[in-house]
């Protein structure tokens, strides 16, 4: 299969190509226009150098391009030939997007329609056989739903759409527009809304690596309001599990809701990281005993929802997909990877990793 990635230098979109690179025989195109949250640095070499047994082709290629732009998108697809678009681009941290949700409205949604209409286009050309077997997979969040008003609810593929905030209502837009693109033009597509993932290769600005690479550096541990906004916390290997799984053999113009079973607190979530941290590390920063000293709380993230949950048995069923990581043994892992690799976080703080911009290949 050859299938064309949007977003692939970003956190989820960077898991999805490894996972294809080591567990498919399929070849990725990465197509991607590197903002601040683009790393290519996060696909290692040893994954992209390699080939296709049979043919030799590289089966790992990257293209510079925005999504916004139609006349690259449609000239890379004329020429890639793609059978599956996984899409993945976009802007995603909330608290940017309550500064400046302009960026999010274009990336998100006009970015999104975009892709609709050349994908369309390149699918009305392709021969029959491949035609039927073409997907797009639009990868979405379970922020859609807003947020759930009591602890016995969680949220499924039939719940109504309530986002809380610019983020939220952008991938909202999007999703409507492909489910619009499903029913209008016979379009084959795909949706999915995950919970939140965490592990390897995640920007510092989210919870998660913000808080472990706070503690090493010894500074603050800032934590929202109370502290008790619950979340479903997913590993992002499942995460790519999944949506491999989906584009696979999912049933077009299906929606699936994807989580972890992991609904932890916020408040909980930090605690745990500085636990594992107080036992790896002997040599703490100046005057720390236990990490949990640093946790500061801040003022609420305005609009913050509450709780998210993901009932996610329609993917369980119909594709056999269940997460392997509990949360206990994911954020091991994840703590322990970013131990491991200060170099890959040490690039990102100094900003480093944004001189890794290569591969301006151009498709005319
Ligand atoms: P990310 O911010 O880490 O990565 C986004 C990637 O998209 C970056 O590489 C960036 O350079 C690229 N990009 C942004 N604008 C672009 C444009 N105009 N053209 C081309 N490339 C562009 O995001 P992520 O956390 O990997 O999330 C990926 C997708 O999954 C998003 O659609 C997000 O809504 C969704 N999602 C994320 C989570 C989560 O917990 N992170 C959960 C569920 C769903």
């Amino acid at each position: 299969m050859k299938i064309i990635v949007t977003g692939g230098a970003g956190f989820i979109g960077s898991a999805v190509i490894r996972n294809i690179l080591q567990h498919t025989k399929d070849q990725v195109l990465n197509y991607d226009c590197l903002t601040y949250a683009g790393n290519l640095e996060s696909i290692p070499d040893s994954l992209t150098e390699r080939v296709d047994t049979d043919t030799l082709a590289p089966r790992y290629q990257f293209i510079k391009g925005d999504i916004c732009d139609a006349e690259l998108f449609t000239a890379l697809l004329n020429q890639y030939q793609p059978d599956a678009i996984m899409h993945l681009a976009a802007e995603s941290h909330v608290d940017r997007s309550i500064d400046g949700p302009a960026l999010f409205i274009k990336t998100n949604v006009v970015g999104t329609c975009n892709l609709l209409e050349c994908a369309r286009k390149y699918w009305l050309t392709m021969p029959a056989q491949k035609k039927s077997s073409f997907r797009f997979l639009h990868v979405s969040t379970d922020e859609v739903f807003g947020d759930l008003q009591s602890d016995q609810l969680k949220f499924t593929e039939q719940t109504p759409y309530a986002p809380s905030s610019p983020y939220s209502a952008s991938k909202a837009g999007s999703d409507h527009l492909v489910r619009a693109w499903g029913r209008t033009y016979g379009f084959p597509v795909l949706i999915t809304n995950c919970s939140n993932n965490y592990g390897p290769y995640h920007f510092p600005e989210k919870l998660i690596p913000h808080i472990i690479l706070s503690a090493l550096q010894g500074k603050p541990l800032p934590v929202y309001g109370d502290g008790k906004q619950v979340r479903d916390w997913l590993y992002v290997d499942d995460h790519a599990q999944a949506l491999l799984k989906v584009v696979k053999e999912g049933e077009v113009g299906e929606t699936y809701t994807i989580g972890g079973n992991n609904e932890k607190q916020n408040i909980e979530v930090v605690k745990t990281i500085c636990g594992i941290l107080n036992q790896k590390i002997n040599d703490k920063p100046d005057g720390i005993e236990d990490f949990s000293n640093l946790i500061t709380y801040v003022q609420d993230r305005p609009g913050h929802d509450k709780r998210y949950a993901i009932d996610a048995s329609k993917i369980a069923n119909s594709l056999h997909w269940q997460p392997t990581e509990s949360f206990e043994s994911g954020i091991e892992k994840t703590v322990q990877w970013y131990l491991d690799n200060p170099d890959w976080w040490q690039n990102v703080l100094t900003g480093k990793y944004q001189l890794t911009r290569l591969g301006d290949t151009q498709y005319h």
